[in-house]
């Protein structure tokens, strides 16, 4: 297919043109968390011909996330896998012109440099804000753009994040802001309402591809698909006495007080202590003995009643049927190892 015949109705858009096209095939994109928000992110960007899209999520495809997730199919979540893997599956499907990097990785104070080195752009995908306070802190400290995006409810919200010329993160929230730490496992979610956020998101990344930063919305904006209520409000300038961006304390960088098990919702919890390298091969014949085991190339997930298992090569785990971290980890101590 000729590279540039695909594209030829955004070229016709111009303010994008075939300069903007070109600048867009060179970009290089970091997408944090490949849920609802990411799914979007990655599938928008890929058609409009993002030359490098980089995808890091730490999760598996479940059938509830077929609802919102348009990235992913029953396929998927039958086999458990990682979001990354399949959404860069997918993503090669619909666009095989473009680069897409799967990392199924947590994104970590001890990873993040690895993670999201050489990239120009980071889009956040999460759902959570203790990444997206790393998330601040490593674009801030790199000079790198970044564009924040939550979704809950029916509510989406995003600001883009120009580290030393807007409000970054902590200039808005320098805690985790109550009401947002609601999440779409508590309060559900509108598939309509990550669409409109993620969409919105992913403009702001093609404008800043192609440097059109001249037309960022530079505010927090908001919207409820629901009951109509929407906001802007200026994010255009830093907060002067801001912890990252204008004292440049990188706490989160840094890692401080990040605990070692995460809870990562919907009655699960998260062991990424360490890392020990697994084979799924001699683990299934060690494992099959208490429980059911299957496995495949990314994950080897273990059924012990109540609890579901889904490992990952690097040893760490999702444990599932649980929010208590010490129920979780001395099962995983019993089973995995300690
Ligand atoms: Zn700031």
């Amino acid at each position: 297919m000729d590279s540039f015949e695909r594209y030829s109705r955004q070229i016709l858009f111009a303010p994008v043109g075939m300069e903007g096209q070109k600048k867009l095939a060179a970009a290089r994109i970091a997408i944090v968390g490949c849920g609802a928000t990411g799914s979007v992110l990655a599938s928008l960007l890929a058609r409009a011909g993002a030359g490098y899209l980089r995808i890091i999520d730490r999760d598996y495809v479940e059938p509830s996330n077929l609802q919102r997730q348009v990235l992913f199919d029953e396929a998927d979540a039958a086999e458990s896998l990682p979001k990354a893997i399949a959404a860069a599956r997918k993503i090669c499907a619909l666009n095989s012109a473009i680069t897409c990097e799967p990392h199924a990785d947590d994104l970590t104070p001890a990873n993040v440099e690895e993670l999201l080195e050489g990239v120009d752009i980071v889009l956040d995908g999460t759902d959570n804000f203790e990444t997206r306070y790393l998330i601040n802190d490593f674009a801030v400290s790199a000079g790198i753009p970044w564009v924040y995006a939550a979704a809950v409810g029916s509510y989406g919200v995003t600001m883009t994040v120009l580290p030393g010329e807007t409000a970054c993160l902590a200039c808005v929230f320098p805690d985790s802001p109550q009401g947002l730490v609601e999440t779409c496992d508590t309060s559900g979610i509108l598939n309509s309402a990550v669409n409109l956020i993620a969409s919105i998101a992913s403009t702001e990344a093609m404008k800043l591809a192609i440097g059109a930063r001249d037309k960022l919305h530079q505010t927090l904006l908001s919207y409820d698909v629901w009951t109509n209520d929407h906001a802007a409000i200026s994010a255009a300038n830093p907060r002067s006495d801001c912890r990252a961006c204008q004292q440049r304390e990188f706490i989160h960088l840094a890692g401080e007080g990040r605990p070692h098990i995460t809870l990562c919702g919907r009655n699960s919890v998260q062991i990424h202590e360490r890392q020990r390298p697994v084979d799924f091969g001699e683990m299934t014949r060690r494992l099959s003995a208490h429980g059911n085991v299957r496995h495949n190339e990314f994950v080897l997930k273990f059924w012990r009643e109540p609890y579901e298992m889904t490992l990952f090569p690097d040893g760490r785990a999702i444990i599932k049927g649980t929010t208590d971290t010490a129920v979780a980890r001395s099962l995983y101590a019993r089973f995995v190892g300690s």
